[in-house]
């Protein structure tokens, strides 16, 4: 049984802690909304969490790379939110970075799907991420994205039955 509201939390930090150590100069507006009634969820709490840590890697790559051709005005912003709903627990992550077209879009939860530049990206973080959350969790992993304008991706994850 798992706190999704703390582990979510402690992987957000662990990844911008993470990035700032690369990084110093980078910062990005981090706003939380978690659900104080979300129950404890069975989960593989490393599993769950690496999928949590590819999420927040992914964000923080958007709006980094968004930052060095936006103008001075552009401040990067990470939204995590938990909420419930009578079947399952969400996770939404959604920024405000580079967003990708709808033909990307449909390939990245294939393996080695990446437009990262090699050594910046294996192309391996979603796919797994499908195989944790949907195949091992009973779960869904929605995307939404426009080119230019920021993704979100929500996991669902079942209450415990
Ligand atoms: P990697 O991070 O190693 O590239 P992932 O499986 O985590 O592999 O992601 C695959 C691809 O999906 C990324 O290379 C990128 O093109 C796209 N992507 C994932 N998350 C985002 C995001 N938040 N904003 C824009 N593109 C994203
Ligand atoms: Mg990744």
């Amino acid at each position: 049984p798992t706190d999704l509201n703390k582990l979510t939390n402690e992987y957000l930090r662990l990844a911008y802690h993470g990035l700032r150590a690369k990084d110093k100069n980078f910062n990005a507006d981090i706003v939380t909304n978690f659900d104080n009634a979300l129950p404890l969820v069975n989960v593989i709490p490393q599993d769950v969490g690496r999928v949590m840590l590819n999420l927040f890697n992914n964000a923080f790559y958007a709006v980094q790379q968004k930052a060095k051709t936006a103008g001075a005005g552009y401040k990067p912003v990470i939204d995590v939110a938990t909420t419930l709903n009578s079947t399952h627990v969400e996770i939404i992550v959604k920024d405000n970075g580079t967003g990708m077209p709808d033909n990307i879009k449909d390939k990245i939860l294939q393996p080695f799907f990446t437009t990262k530049p090699t050594g910046e990206g294996t192309g391996l973080g979603l796919s797994l991420s499908y195989d944790i959350v949907v195949k091992g969790h009973g779960g869904t992993i929605d995307i939404q994205s426009i080119d230019g304008g920021g993704a979100t991706f929500k996991l669902q994850l079942p209450l415990n039955t």
